[in-house]
């Protein structure tokens, strides 16, 4: 089928090579005339495991376009996806003017039935929203189907999760639309699940808060834990052995960040506030606890160092998760700018976050360092701020060589505290003793 994905980010052109793989035809747009150059150039401009290779295979194989023009795109496709971002606002309402921006450029190039599915990640009620945008902007009153095809990908492993994925949900009242939409999801071996538009819609924020959900209530049990020298992970495969429960989603850390979770719980939390009038109570602690955590976890290293100022500190880690380049909102970006605003001089090291976090300053007072051995370099303690593999691999002993001082603050509990304390450490995870 001939598809068009507008909006070639995270989600865009992920969706756009795992649709070309399975056969689609795909024209990726997207309004930022220096990535669609790149691609052009046979560039990816975000990192994804495997995406390089998918990409460069589908467009050897003429299924996989990229192009600046949403009229390309419409013209010569039959299902349009809208992949563009959905930022939240400080008064906590989505910013639509992308999706807006979008369905203003659709409708004028409107010449022929189409379908339009949003996948970015919006309030409920946007699709109606767009039907009416859609119906003011088209100059010949074309035909058109809006359908609601939220994304439920994770960065890191996104080429996984949507060749496999665990459910696909496809929100619209039109049959043609649906019979449209299955066509195109054949390929996926996955339940499929067909609501209206408004829940669909509903299903996206209802997901990611759960799950943003998960992660505060096991970091406010692992504070819990620590106060009765228990283990949170002992505990959480004790909870998550509950098939009703599940193992994902309770590992304790320094919170949840990235360019989903937070905004998509804010987003819900308006919502509620704006349509019943009361906030959504338990979301708003699930904010707070998440809002606290980072906190409770310096004031260990506070506690353990004394004094911050003048300390030279390495922290590995930058992106919001493994696996990403992503950077946005991540915690381990406010935890080196914290350290830094205490007096600590920090050393960075993060395997694919470095770059994007040079070109956009997020860290301006931090020295960075080519690998995590050379981030620990004469530094008084090391604090781990993202679980990439790699950091679990380097070799104690060496590290050790490297160090001034001996402390270890994990603060994603990625090594082993009894291996670590036996290297001689001074070691701190989340919930652990
Ligand atoms: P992104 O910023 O990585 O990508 C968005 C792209 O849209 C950018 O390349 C931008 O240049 C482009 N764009 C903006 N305005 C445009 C326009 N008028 N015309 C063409 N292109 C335009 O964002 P993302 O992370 O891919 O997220 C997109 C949406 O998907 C959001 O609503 C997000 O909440 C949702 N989502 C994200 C994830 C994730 O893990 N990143 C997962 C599920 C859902």
């Amino acid at each position: 089928m001939k598809l068009c994905i507008i909006g070639s980010g995270y989600v865009g052109l992920v969706t756009g090579a795992c649709f070309a793989e399975v056969g689609h035809h795909i024209i990726c747009v997207d309004n930022d005339q220096h990535k669609v150059d790149m691609l052009l150039a046979g560039r990816v401009p975000i990192y994804e495991p495997q995406l390089e290779e998918l990409v460069r295979r589908n467009v050897a194989a003429g299924r996989l376009f990229f192009s600046s023009s949403v009229k390309l795109g419409v013209d010569a496709s039959e299902v349009i996806f809208l992949t563009v971002p959905t930022p939240i606002q400080t008064d906590g309402n989505v910013d639509l003017s992308y999706i807006e921006r979008v369905a203003c450029e659709i409708a004028v190039a409107l010449k022929a039935y189409r379908v339009i599915v949003d996948k970015s990640t919006v309030p409920v009620k946007t699709g109606e929203k767009v039907t009416e945008i859609i119906h003011r902007y088209s100059a010949i009153g074309s035909p058109f189907d809006i359908v609601s095809n939220p994304e439920f990908l994770r960065e890191g492993r996104a080429i996984k999760d949507l060749l496999h994925p665990d459910r696909i949900v496809i929100g619209s009242s039109s049959h043609r639309a649906i019979a449209l939409m299955k066509k195109i999801y054949k390929p996926f071996p996955a339940p499929l699940l067909v609501t209206d538009v408004n829940s669909a819609e509903i299903i996206k924020h209802a997901a990611n808060s759960f799950l943003a959900l998960k992660i505060s209530y096991i970091n406010m049990v692992a504070r819990i834990c620590e106060a009765n020298k228990a283990d949170v992970e002992k505990v959480a495969d004790g909870i998550g052995l509950d098939k009703r429960i599940g193992r994902g989603f309770l590992d304790a850390g320094i919170g949840y960040g990235g360019s989903c979770f937070p905004k998509d719980v804010a987003a819900f939390i308006t919502i509620c506030q704006q349509q019943l009038g009361k906030p959504f109570e338990l979301l708003k602690e699930v904010q707070r606890i998440n809002d606290t955590q980072l906190e409770y976890f310096v004031s260990k290293i506070r506690g353990a160092l004394q004094i911050l100022e003048g300390k030279k500190i390495a922290v590995w880690g930058l992106t919001f998760k493994p696996d990403t380049d992503d950077i946005r909102n991540s915690v381990a970006v406010d935890l080196i700018n914290l350290l830094i605003s205490e007096g600590a001089i920090v050393q960075v090291y993060d395997p694919k976050g470095m770059e994007k976090s040079k070109r956009l300053g997020v860290v301006p007072a931090a020295r960075f360092a080519p690998s995590p051995l050379d981030a620990a370099q004469g530094v008084e303690a090391l604090v781990i701020a993202t679980e990439w593999k790699e950091f679990a691999s380097v070799k104690l002993g060496e590290l050790k060589a490297r160090m001034q001082a001996w402390f270890i603050f994990d603060g994603r509990n990625l090594l082993n505290p009894s291996e670590v304390r036996q290297s001689g450490f001074s070691y701190y995870s989340v919930g652990r003793f």
